[in-house]
């Protein structure tokens, strides 16, 4: 390409990710619930767009598990995660994400300690909880920071793992508030501080205990959510 001709993004992809993000704010919300049909003509009708981009959406959704085919019933909506599966899903965090911290403690750089500050500027505040298009900014910090702490610690096969789970997207479809949210950025803080300073039992320590209060936090909040 020649040098100053702008990059151009195909119409065409442009559409097809703005249906994904319009579907994905839709489930996310529960304006799609859980379980749900989801008929390729009627959201085509719904978003004023042809079948092709709310297919693409929809097999996108099914890598990220917020949607499933079903053989002869087409797409439906995933179910949210129940108590089980999120004791499940933490006990794993553990095993990946403390000793990873452990690790990176000690192979953090110059450089290393800015990506860390600057990943915990995107939130100075965590955001309130008006619905998906706001709080994802939240969820989207949460989830680099994991991963970037998995990436100092250096061992592929452990990131790859993380990111399969989608655990910000799952848990935080399950509920999300401010509160929770700025005490996460808190316990991000502390963590940050103990990698920064090359303190190894700290940081484990420091991750052993956000990731404990985090699963204490959806916990509670699946206790407070109405009997279906
Ligand atoms: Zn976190």
């Amino acid at each position: 390409m020649p040098n100053g001709e702008p990059l151009q993004i195909p119409r065409r992809q442009i559409l097809s990710d703005h249906v994904y993000a319009q579907l994905k704010s839709l489930i996310m919300n529960g304006q799609v619930p859980p379980g749900e049909r989801l008929n390729i003509e009627d959201l085509s009708r719904r978003l004023d767009v042809s079948p092709t981009p709310v297919r693409e959406a929809l097999a996108r959704l099914e890598s990220e598990e917020l949607t499933i085919k079903l053989p002869l019933r087409g797409y439906t909506t995933t179910a949210l995660l129940d108590r089980e599966q999120i004791l499940d899903l933490y006990d794993l965090r553990f095993l990946l994400e403390v000793p990873s911290a452990k690790r990176a403690a000690t192979r953090v750089s110059a450089a290393d300690a800015d990506a860390l500050r600057a990943e915990l500027a995107t939130v100075q505040n965590a955001p309130h909880a008006d619905g998906y298009e706001t709080y994802r900014v939240f969820i989207d910090h949460d989830a680099r920071f994991h991963r970037l702490v998995l990436d100092l610690a250096g061992n592929e096969m452990v990131t790859q793992a993380f990111l399969r789970t989608h655990c910000h997207l799952h848990l935080y479809r399950l509920a999300y508030d401010g509160t929770s949210g700025s005490d996460a950025v808190e316990e991000h803080a502390v963590l940050v501080d103990a990698l920064v300073s090359g303190d190894p039992e700290a940081a484990e320590e420091s991750m052993r205990n956000h990731l404990a209060l985090a699963r204490d936090r959806v916990l509670a909040g699946l206790d407070a959510r109405p009997a279906p």
